[in-house]
């Protein structure tokens, strides 16, 4: 589980990214972090995954409060926006990048590294570099160096932001799929309402640094916690 406690924060210029936010992601939960551009979510995300400390307020894994543990510590894998891929090793590299850091024996990474790629459909272009890639494929080798290493908590933030409507879809249905199968606990960050709708377990949505209602999909487009949701969602009044 993922817990955060009346979590805030407040950055050097002053700026309120985060206001006094709680929520709990259960384990195995696929959880969307909904709201429009500059409301927080990606600042909440960086919190949990240890990159940002917090003002004020507690992040729980598994019930223990994590705020002194490292990134590296808190057993999270994160995929940005632009993939964060090493334009200079092939496929096969950057998934298998993790297990080499972890001191992984090569006979074992490139088992592990061709499961998963084979999983997420990249398994014919291991030899390439990522500018040999579409946008498609780099995502899916993102996600494969993120999960690599089997994180009990992934986090993502708007993954598909990069790519066309139509692979858009596509990688929607497929990371669910994925995520599912892993069973592993995910929080998802994007300010497309579609896209959290159709994903999640349940959907948390922020305004202005402040989460306004947390619920599934149907309950908070048919039963929106606050008139800015309901407004957000196109909720039918
Ligand atoms: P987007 O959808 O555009 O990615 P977001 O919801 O992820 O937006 P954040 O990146 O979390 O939003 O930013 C929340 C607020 O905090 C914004 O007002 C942003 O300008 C501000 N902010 C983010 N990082 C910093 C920083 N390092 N210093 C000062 N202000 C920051
Ligand atoms: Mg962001």
């Amino acid at each position: 589980t993922v817990a955060l406690r009346d979590v805030s924060k407040v950055f050097g210029d002053g700026t309120l990214a985060v206001d006094n936010v709680s929520l709990d992601v259960q384990d195995g939960e696929f959880m969307v972090l909904l709201g429009p551009s500059g409301c927080g979510k990606s600042t909440v995300l960086r919190i949990v995954a240890g990159l940002e400390d917090p003002t004020s307020g507690a992040v729980l894994l598994d019930g223990d409060v994590a705020n002194d543990l490292a990134p590296r510590e808190r057993k999270v894998a994160m995929v940005f926006q632009d993939f964060g891929l090493y334009p200079h090793m092939s496929v096969r590299d950057n998934i298998g990048f993790p297990l080499r850091i972890a001191g992984i024996e090569p006979e074992s990474r490139s088992e592990r590294v061709a499961d998963i790629a084979s999983a997420l459909g990249i398994g014919d272009v291991l030899a390439r570099k990522p500018g040999q890639l579409s946008g498609g494929q780099r995502q899916r080798v993102a996600m494969g160096r993120a999960i690599v290493r089997r994180p009990s908590l992934f986090l993502m933030d708007e993954p598909l932001s990069n790519l066309d409507s139509g692979l858009r879809a596509e990688l929607r249905a497929e990371i669910s799929a994925l995520v599912r199968e892993l069973g592993v606990t995910t929080i998802y960050v994007t300010h497309d309402q579609a896209e959290a709708l159709t994903m999640a377990d349940r959907v948390a949505i922020m305004r202005k640094g402040v989460l306004q209602d947390v619920g599934t999909p149907t309950q908070v487009y048919s039963r929106p916690g606050t008139l800015y949701v309901a407004a957000f969602l196109g909720s039918p009044r």
